[in-house]
């Protein structure tokens, strides 16, 4: 199990900041009582009676409820002299389980988390999202099974399933949606696959969306507003807005790869010419160092060469760092982010990357955007798209609408 503290702080920023205002969260409500245990600012009954104005009787009602439902814990503790101390109510973690699924072009990671963010066990390997979605969604619900035993719990404590995919995802209905390199997964009930399979509720986003969700609540708790830019073969960008995940109308928001820049005239592969993507994308960067004798295949080659200091390959990622730096200083001037962080493979060439984009967004964004502005890397490593999907998952099994329905469901 992980240490409390760092949890507790996450937590706290997450029920600060992104608490939803409907129904659910009525201070009255048990969801919204576990969610203030939960967050850390209510520790026992009577911190929850000041918080919430409600009468003693009726928190004992809440808190006894979700005792009931195997959400509380209420240990009884003993002071010196076996004096009975008051007594202090915990989240429980020990069968409150969240699966976590990170899916990348070639590979996928399954990760067990508990409700309170420890990760328990975890699992990588190969596997080809070109595959389908039945095969290599099987091989997930195979190695969820596997992490389960090993841990030794039932299927039966899992809360919720969080998955990222490697592509563009209408969130509400947890579909893929034309993702170029995913055939066979267009429109393809993700969601409906596993939780027949593994009898938890499934959420589906992609995976920028996921490494800015992990990298706010591990590394950057203070930073509300944030843009995550993913630099692998495509480019991404990822928006924590007021502290919550900013998907838009339906799912798109943050997919700067295709907006033009500069005067270049690459053909993209969304049809249009001049995309950020196809212009200074990993696959482009790739493309335009490779030789006859030497062809660069991957993004990983492309930061490999520059890391090895080659003269051309240093001249042409830093330009890249230019092109987006000159897509993101408009960005920063319309959004104001506290941080602007880069993660994906080229990110691992990150002094020439952000050296470039540093230099153009300082120079043209507004100076009240960029005082404080931090342009830097990300501190998240690979495992970034399988934890966010299991703080993803976390935040669904915790939040108030789902406590009450299911202790409504119980009562029943
Ligand atoms: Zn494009």
């Amino acid at each position: 199990m992980s240490e409390l503290g760092p949890v507790r702080a996450e937590m706290r920023s997450r029920t600060r900041s992104d608490t939803r205002t409907d129904g659910g969260s009525a201070p009255a409500s048990p969801g919204r009582v576990l969610s203030l245990i939960a967050g850390g600012s209510a520790e026992t009954r009577a911190d929850i009676a000041r918080l919430t104005g409600l009468a003693r009787s009726t928190v004992s009602q809440r808190v006894d409820a979700l005792i009931a439902h195997g959400l509380l814990d209420e240990p009884t503790e003993t002071g010196a002299g076996g004096r009975r101390l008051s007594r202090r109510l915990r989240l429980r973690t020990r069968d409150q389980l969240v699966l976590g699924v990170g899916l990348g072009a070639t590979h996928g990671r399954v990760s067990l988390l508990d409700v309170a963010g420890a990760e328990l066990a975890t699992d990588e390997e190969p596997l080809r999202v070109a595959d389908g979605p039945e095969r290599v969604l099987g091989r997930v619900v195979v190695l969820a099974h596997q992490l389960l035993e090993a841990v030794g719990q039932p299927p039966s404590v899992l809360r919720a399933i969080g998955v990222g995919l490697p592509g563009p995802v209408e969130f509400r209905a947890g579909q893929p949606v034309d993702p170029p390199i995913m055939p066979g997964w267009h429109r393809f009930p993700v969601p409906a696959f596993l939780t027949t399979r593994l009898g938890a509720a499934t959420l589906v986003d992609n995976d920028v969306n996921l490494m800015a969700l992990a990298e706010r609540r591990r590394h950057l708790p203070d930073a509300a507003h944030l843009l995550f830019v993913k630099m692998g073969t495509g480019i991404g960008c990822g928006i924590i807005a007021g502290g919550q995940l900013h998907r838009g109308a339906r799912g798109s928001a943050g997919d700067i790869g295709h907006i033009r820049v500069g005067t270049d005239e690459t053909p993209c592969r969304c049809g249009n010419l001049g995309c950020l993507e196809a212009t200074v994308g990993g696959a482009a960067l790739a493309r335009r160092l490779s030789t006859p004798e030497a062809p660069l295949t991957s993004t990983i080659e492309v930061a490999t060469l520059v890391k090895s200091g080659d003269r051309e390959a240093v001249r042409l990622v830093r330009e890249a760092g230019r092109s987006v730096g000159e897509v993101l200083s408009g960005l920063v001037n319309f959004f104001n982010p506290e941080a602007v962080v880069f993660g994906g493979a080229l990110a691992a060439a990150h002094d020439q990357l952000l050296a470039g984009v540093r230099e153009v967004v300082y120079r043209r964004s507004h100076p009240l955007a960029t005082r404080n502005l931090r342009i830097e890397p990300s501190q998240s490593g690979r495992d970034a798209v399988a934890l966010g999907a299991g703080l993803l998952a976390i935040d669904h099994a915790l939040s108030p609408e789902q406590v009450n329905e299911a202790l409504l469901t119980a009562t029943r």
